[in-house]
């Protein structure tokens, strides 16, 4: 064995215990809250693929996307049909095309009320509310309102909540928060959003 063998296997063991020491201090077992917020690209594409993740386990799933006019995306063709997953879409457009702010008010509201029973649900492993920070930035929604629901959802369940700019009391409630830095965007460097890879 070279020195920097040596060297390596004592960090790995140094490594482990300290691993070791903290899977032995995480003892709990609940649902958590997400948040993947930032202005990198990233959100909704690790929204969906936690979504896969408890599909493939058989677990219940419910998203909601707050935002878009329709489910146009690569997803919807992998995961349509699977009777685990339901999947609801607001009704409008992005609200800098309808420009109608109680029109879209409206359709946030469908579209939250359409959510709620989920979150209530025990039976629903997963919730996604997909780009929902803009319906409480534009004030659609209510963080008092969205935060009661997180709180009394039911005690395995996990939620995932997306969007640039959470809320604060959003990001102090939530367990995990992961901001995903815009460091580099091919869009801004004049390249088209593309099938597959941006929708
Ligand atoms: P994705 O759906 O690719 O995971 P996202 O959810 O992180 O992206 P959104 O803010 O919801 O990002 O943006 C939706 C669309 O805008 C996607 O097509 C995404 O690729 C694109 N996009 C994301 N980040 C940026 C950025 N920094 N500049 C330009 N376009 C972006
Ligand atoms: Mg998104």
């Amino acid at each position: 064995m070279t020195d920097r063998d040596t060297r390596h296997k004592k960090a790995m063991q140094k490594r482990k215990e300290i691993v070791d020491a903290k899977v032995a201090k995480a003892t709990e077992e609940r649902g958590i809250v997400i948040v993947i917020t930032g202005n990198g690209k990233g959100k909704t594409t690790s929204a969906w693929g936690t979504v896969a993740r408890s599909l493939g386990y058989g677990y219940k799933v419910a998203v909601t996307q707050f935002i878009k006019g329709t489910w146009d995306c690569g997803e919807r063709d992998i995961f349509e049909g699977n009777p685990n997953l339901s999947v609801h879409v607001m009704g409008t457009g992005f609200t800098w095309e309808t420009q109608d702010r109680e029109l879209d008010k409206k359709a946030c509201r469908a579209a939250w009320e359409q959510t709620l029973p989920h979150l209530q649900d025990d039976a629903v492993h997963l919730v996604v509310l997909d780009e929902i920070t803009y319906m409480l930035k534009y004030g659609y929604l209510e963080i008092e309102e969205v935060l009661e629901a997180l709180k009394n959802r039911p005690e395995q369940q996990s939620v995932i909540l997306t969007g640039r700019a959470a809320h604060r009391d959003l990001i102090e409630y939530a367990d995990t928060v992961s901001e995903v830095r815009d460091e580099k965007h091919a869009f801004n460097a004049g390249i088209k959003a593309q099938k597959g890879i941006d929708w």
